[in-house]
């Protein structure tokens, strides 16, 4: 189906109500993998981060990853979950090249954590609750290049390469029931869902989470049903969407796609899809797997996971403040509106503006740089502000050269802009590009001096009581001194060598 086959978003909500299901994947990001000692470090070198575990060879016995679990439960708590008291893991089954061991080691019907939610901040500041249907652990495969064919794709490639570094690497797996009620806002939640466990697993230190690197990716089951019905329509289920912006495309298309479908009379197979960036449309994948293909049993070479509860408990307690509740406390703090707290947590600037106030600067300065100066270089140059080569640190001395009166403005840019390119720290821009205010009284005076000489006229109106005037003066000041001097002292001078009051 083509993307002008569709039917309107407006039309395909006037006759259907959307029910979503997200599953999301975390790498986590512990030291090793799950089931055996190999590093996690993703090193360039195929193949070398392997044992006979990781590549499933006869006769290795896998061993629980200890920090493996304990995230997985911290997971768990943060999302409201009971911790299971007694569970195993289970052998998934399937063919697949780049899973050694022709099974994923996984959890089925007795995961580690179950039944929580997640309050979600939708854009207008409503709060949407999205149910938990479990959280459990797992591992990820290893990696296919298939080489020689055009696409990079399967098709048409002379042969494929397998790098099984990353097999093994521990995955929690967090499964929402069915959200709905969301309706029209079914994309919108998804993207804030996704958003929210993100903030969530970094807040947790478990991952770094970035979609980008395939630290985080999400499955976006979607179905509809006719207006006013119960039962659930067939669900489609869309692969591996890694960026928020894609998961809200992605729900989208395919609202507009089941309803093209459905009011034609056809009927909606249960298949995998996969996303395309470049027009946010989806394609078919496989006719999907019933869970009963997989042959599913417990792994006879696991102990059960049975965490004591005096160390859950102990987890719970050390669990951080969550994201939602840390934001609204900052926006409190810094007196922003919500409009404000949302463009920089769109702009990924909390923790950034958080670690410049610890560095002293005040917040409105650290908000000022970060969500200006920085975000447009940001832009500009295709990057996340936190791959700008400058630290939270840098830009809070910045803040003091300016709140000391060293720099104004105008020269704090510059200094920014030295330290993007690379000049060094602010101290070292400012000393190599001699960027200081002009505070030298002396020095001050012989230019203001020089440009009421050379404007008499002005010169004339100011004495006349035509105050206003002064800021031409000023403005010829800050010209001589190449904008390095503090343009309010300059300004009192001009009225006080003209014997007027400001
Ligand atoms: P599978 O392993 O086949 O993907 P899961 O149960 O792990 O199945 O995940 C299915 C996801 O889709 C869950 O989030 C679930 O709540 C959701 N879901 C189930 N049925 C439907 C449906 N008819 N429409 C939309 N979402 C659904
Ligand atoms: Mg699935
Ligand atoms: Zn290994």
């Amino acid at each position: 189906m083509t993307v002008t086959d569709l039917v309107s978003y407006e039309d395909a909500l006037a006759s259907y109500d959307p029910v979503m299901g997200l599953e999301v994947h975390v790498e986590l990001g512990t030291k090793t993998k799950m089931f055996c000692g190999c590093s996690t470090e993703l090193k360039q070198d195929a193949n070398s981060q392997t044992c006979p575990v990781c590549l499933g060879l006869p006769g290795a016995l896998p061993v629980v990853n200890e920090i493996g679990v304990e995230s997985a439960i911290k997971i768990g708590l943060a999302l409201n979950c009971e911790i299971a008291e007694w569970c195993r893991f289970a052998r998934k089954n399937y063919f697949y090249p780049d899973m050694p061991k022709n099974f994923q080691t996984s959890q089925y019907d007795e995961p580690i954590a179950y039944n929580g939610y997640l309050d979600v901040q939708l854009e207008d500041g409503e709060i949407f609750r999205v149910q938990i249907e479990r959280a459990h652990m797992e591992e990820d495969t290893g990696k296919s290049t298939h080489v020689g064919g055009a696409t990079g794709r399967i098709q048409g490639a002379s042969h494929s390469l397998l790098d099984y570094n990353r097999a093994g690497i521990p995955l929690i797996e967090i499964v929402t029931k069915p959200i709905e009620g969301a309706g029209a806002r079914a994309p919108e939640v998804a993207k804030a869902y996704v958003a929210e466990l993100r903030e969530l697993i970094k807040a947790l230190g478990v991952s770094e989470a970035r979609m980008e690197m395939g630290q985080m990716r999400c499955d976006v089951n979607l179905s509809l049903r006719p207006n006013g019905t119960e039962t659930f329509g067939t669900r489609s289920e869309t692969k591996n969407v890694n960026s928020l912006r894609s998961v809200e495309r992605a729900a989208r298309f395919e609202i507009q796609r089941h309803a093209a479908v459905l009011s034609s009379g056809g009927t909606i197979v249960q298949e995998t899809r996969h996303f395309h960036e470049e027009d946010g449309s989806t394609t078919a994948g496989r006719i999907k797997d019933n869970a009963e293909d997989y042959r599913y049993f417990p792994e006879p070479d696991l102990v059960p996971v049975a965490p004591a509860r005096e160390w859950v408990e102990e987890l719970r307690r050390g669990l951080p403040e969550l994201p939602r509740l840390r934001r609204k406390r900052l926006k409190e703090e810094w007196g922003v509106s919500e409009h404000d707290m949302q463009s920089i947590l769109n702009a990924g600037a909390v923790d950034l503006i958080v670690a410049t106030t610890d560095a002293g600067a005040p917040s409105d300065q650290a908000r000022k740089w970060w969500m200006g100066e920085l975000a447009r270089n940001a832009n500009e140059t295709g990057r996340g502000l936190d791959a700008l080569p400058i630290t939270p640190v840098q830009v809070a001395r910045v803040a003091e050269l300016v709140t000391s009166g060293d720099l104004n403005d105008k020269l704090a840019r510059q200094v920014i802009e030295g330290v993007l390119a690379g000049e060094g720290d602010p101290d070292t821009v400012v000393e190599k590009r001699g960027l200081k205010v002009v505070s030298d009284e002396g020095a001050l005076s012989t230019a203001v001096d020089e440009a009421i000489a050379a404007n008499a006229a002005i010169a004339d109106k100011i004495r006349g009581g035509k105050v206003a005037a002064a800021g031409a003066l000023v403005g010829a000041v800050m010209k001589a001194t190449r904008g390095q001097a503090d343009a309010a002292r300059v300004r009192e001078l001009i009225l006080e060598k003209l014997g007027v009051e400001g």
